[in-house]
């Protein structure tokens, strides 16, 4: 643990690129996941696509899970990206095609790195607690790494920063003194940010990064705005601090980074540059080729969808 330096370095963030400092109210879509979850998409977004690297956020719960079987995420592959498994309740078990087997809990990182090719299954183990709220993230990797090996981290003791009213665990990147284990192939940052009812406080940020907070619980205005929990609000860039208000207990996941400057092209569980990596991706998926094998989970593997008619158009932060 380490105390916050609130001091702010003003500096100014590239207004052409960043736009500046916004308040965007991003709402949720409910997507179904599986036969008995449903989960609140933030990103994509209409109009929204990227914080930084970060390219996909859903959040989910808490749901009540105790006579259900919960989570139930059948083998499936990844390219291109990192998936960030974060929860607040429940506990989630993993498995990989490099023969991982993790059961990730409240406020462990769960980081896995697909690279050029992974699969995984994602399960409420049985028995499990009776409540599941957390978090699915993923961070798109920049071309230069998007070939890299595939990899799992679990780093169960993460760093954690407090100030009067505020205790941050750091997920990925950097908050004030503190760095996550976790790797990172750009700048960024992820954090989870619990606030004790009343907290008044301004937290720095770093002017160049854009941010957006996602709201898990209780009732917090960000900059001034009520942000219910499952909402998002984009902040832009060009922030030194970031005034944060608690009107009840509350937790908040921190989102931000370096503008992502690359186009890119991402569908089903697939980050590429092109239509044609998808279509070999999921070509090699459906094969049983270069994504290998999840062993253990009790059903079938996932099946891709089709590939749409049109051919996949790479895309930037915004639409
Ligand atoms: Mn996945």
């Amino acid at each position: 643990m380490s105390n916050l330096d609130l001091k702010p370095t003003p500096t100014v963030c590239g207004r052409e690129a960043g736009g500046g400092p916004v308040k965007d109210l991003l709402t949720p879509r409910h997507v179904q996941l599986g036969e008995s979850t449903v989960v609140r998409r933030l990103l994509p977004n209409l109009g929204r696509r990227m914080v930084g690297a970060w390219c996909f956020v859903d959040h989910y719960g808490p749901d009540d899970i105790a006579d259900q079987p919960g989570m139930q995420v059948p083998p499936h592959p990844h390219m291109g990206l990192q998936t960030v498994s974060w929860l607040h309740e429940g506990e989630v078990l993993h498995r990989d095609s490099l023969g991982s087997l993790q059961t990730v809990r409240p406020y462990e990182l769960g980081l896995m790195t697909s690279g050029r090719a992974i699969s995984h299954s994602e399960e409420s183990p049985r028995p499990h607690a009776r409540h599941l709220h957390g978090a699915q993230l993923w961070v798109a990797l920049p071309d230069a790494h998007r070939n890299t090996a595939p990899a799992f981290e679990h780093h169960p003791d993460l760093p954690v920063v407090t100030a009067p009213g505020l205790r941050a665990t750091v997920i990925l990147g950097a908050l004030d003194t503190a760095t996550s284990p976790g790797t990172t192939h750009t700048p960024l940052v992820g954090a989870d940010l619990a606030l004790t009812e009343g907290a008044d406080l301004r937290l720095p940020l770093v002017p160049d990064f854009e941010y957006a907070v996602l709201a898990m619980s209780g009732r917090v205005d960000v900059d001034g705005v009520p942000v219910e929990p499952g909402s998002m609000l984009y902040l832009g860039c060009g922030r030194p601090h970031l005034p944060l208000h608690a009107r009840t207990d509350a937790a908040v996941l921190l989102l931000g980074g370096e503008l992502f400057d690359e186009k890119i092209v991402m569908w089903w569980n697939f980050i590429g540059r092109s239509t044609e990596d998808i279509a070999r991706a999921r070509a090699d998926w459906t094969a049983g080729t270069r994504f290998g094998e999840v062993h253990g989970y009790a059903g079938d593997r996932l099946p891709a969808p089709e590939l749409p008619a049109l051919p996949l158009k790479p895309r930037g932060r915004e639409r």
